[in-house]
């Protein structure tokens, strides 16, 4: 399907049909495809979900520490702003692409739906390895794509925030950028900022830790005691590395860890933090010393109660869902899922937490913050987790009971109550002109 022009598919495509080599945003397609019986009357509007409101594609160079000159392909997407202004982080990965960007921001429109934040769906991306630049140059692209989106940019039209290889650091660089270009300083523009820069207390965790709470309200439903369970984590970066230590902290046990390099095993337990202090010192997962360093792909094959996949999209294809031995899957990352893998682990009797709700802790802070920018008036810790957990609740019980109530399964009770409230919106305002 062509990216830009995204011809919705008719039907619901039975799983066998769909292209094994699924883009993010085909995977958006079919999702709004199988929530739009379900509609009623506001399906008359879901068109608009599959239609990003705008898309801006900027060339960003920047002078190189050695002198020459490179040019680098960035986006920001604005999915859906019914609700509110645009809001999603910002991604730095050598593969970044179009299609994925939009799925992203898609994404990020139902998320924010689901646990009723003010807000619309928006992402944005720079193709780039960032291990590849200095700080120093990575300082300067970070700068110039600002400059370069600033136009979409403001703390009532879009809030950018971290994503994968991007950072605290680099949330008060655009910041700053973004200061330097309105000519005073405007806080709220980003979240995810440093604490000292008006960043929230309890964000850099927070979707880890929402990914934790949600997870063990699943597990609870499921009668799965979080104490000795056995939980494998895809991805050990800001998601990943806190969820395995939530986790471990509640007494789970810790059986696998994956990171781009390498898989860690270990039947008795990872220790989390030492993992994390050991790859703090420099260290590779291959030389850490508590877990045996396996291939890569047997990290599927690992038994597990609970796994996490919390590094990129389209991780768990069909061919993966077929051998996997566990019993709930709590998405991490936005999109590891296909839709063809869905309809098998759910054929399987295996439970999704789908992203949307499981991991919505992280832009549930950045409300927070956002929302403490504007008063300059800043919480405590124990409030911000306390007010996480009784939004997390709140979605997860609505989800939860759809999915009973209409015998359907949890992504898309997510994504009904998420696109009912996305689509309500859009009619109330009604067509301009
Ligand atoms: P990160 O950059 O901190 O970490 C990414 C991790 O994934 C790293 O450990 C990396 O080694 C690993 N990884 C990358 N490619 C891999 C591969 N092919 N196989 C195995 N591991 C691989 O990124 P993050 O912020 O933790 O984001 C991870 C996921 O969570 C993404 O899908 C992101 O969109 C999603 N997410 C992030 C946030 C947030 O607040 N940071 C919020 C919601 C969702």
């Amino acid at each position: 399907m062509n990216a830009l022009n995204p011809v919705p598919p008719k039907s619901h495509l039975p799983s066998w049909l769909l292209p094994q080599d699924t883009t993010p945003w085909d995977m958006f397609l079919e999702q709004v495809t199988r929530v739009e019986p379900h509609l009623g009357s506001l399906g008359r509007w879901v068109e608009t979900l599959r239609r990003p409101k705008r898309i801006l594609t900027v060339d960003i160079p920047i002078q190189m520490d050695n002198g020459t000159i490179q040019h680098f392909e960035g986006w920001r997407v604005h999915h859906n702003i019914s609700r509110g202004p645009a809001k999603g982080g910002v991604r730095y990965h050598p593969e970044a692409n179009l299609p994925e960007v939009m799925a992203l921001a898609a994404w990020m429109s139902v998320k924010n739906a689901l646990v009723n934040l003010p807000y619309g769906g928006g992402k944005g991306a720079i193709r780039v390895d960032p291990r590849s630049l200095t700080r120093h140059e990575i300082e300067h692209l970070t700068r110039r794509y600002t400059s370069e989106i600033s136009m979409l940019l403001g703390p009532d039209k879009d809030i950018p925030a971290p994503d994968v290889n991007t950072d605290p650091q680099i949330m008060a660089w655009m910041m700053d950028t973004y200061a330097m270009t309105i000519g005073h300083l405007s806080t709220g523009v980003v979240t995810g900022k440093p604490v000292a820069l008006g960043g929230s207390l309890g964000r850099f965790d927070a979707t880890g830790r929402g990914v934790f709470l949600i997870g063990v309200r699943a597990m609870r439903e499921l009668n799965i005691p979080v104490v000795g369970a056995r939980v494998a984590v895809q991805g050990f970066g800001n998601v990943g590395g806190a969820t395995a230590r939530f986790f471990h902290a509640a007494g789970a046990t810790i059986v696998a860890v994956q990171d781009q390099y390498g898989t860690l095993v270990k039947d008795s337990g990872i220790d989390p933090i030492a993992l994390r202090n050991h790859m703090k010192r420099g260290g590779q997962f291959a030389d850490f010393i508590g877990a045996d360093f396996v291939p890569h792909d047997d990290f599927w094959s690992v038994p597990s109660d609970i796994l996490v996949p919390a590094a990129l999209e389209n991780q768990i294809t069909a061919a993966v869902a077929q051998k996997l031995t566990t019993r709930l899957i709590i998405e991490g990352a936005n999109g590891p899922t296909t839709p063809a893998a869905d309809d098998i682990l759910n054929a399987r009797g295996i439970k999704i937490v789908p992203d949307v709700l499981a991991n919505a802790g992280g832009v549930v802070v950045s409300y927070f913050e956002w929302v403490q920018d504007f008063s300059s008036f800043f919480w405590g810790e124990k409030e911000v987790d306390e007010r996480l957990q009784t939004i997390l609740d709140h979605a997860f019980d609505a989800t939860w009971a759809l999915h009973t109530e209409k015998n359907i399964d949890l992504r898309t009770a997510a994504y009904l109550l998420a696109c009912q409230r996305i689509l309500y919106a859009r009619e109330q305002r009604g067509l301009y002109p």
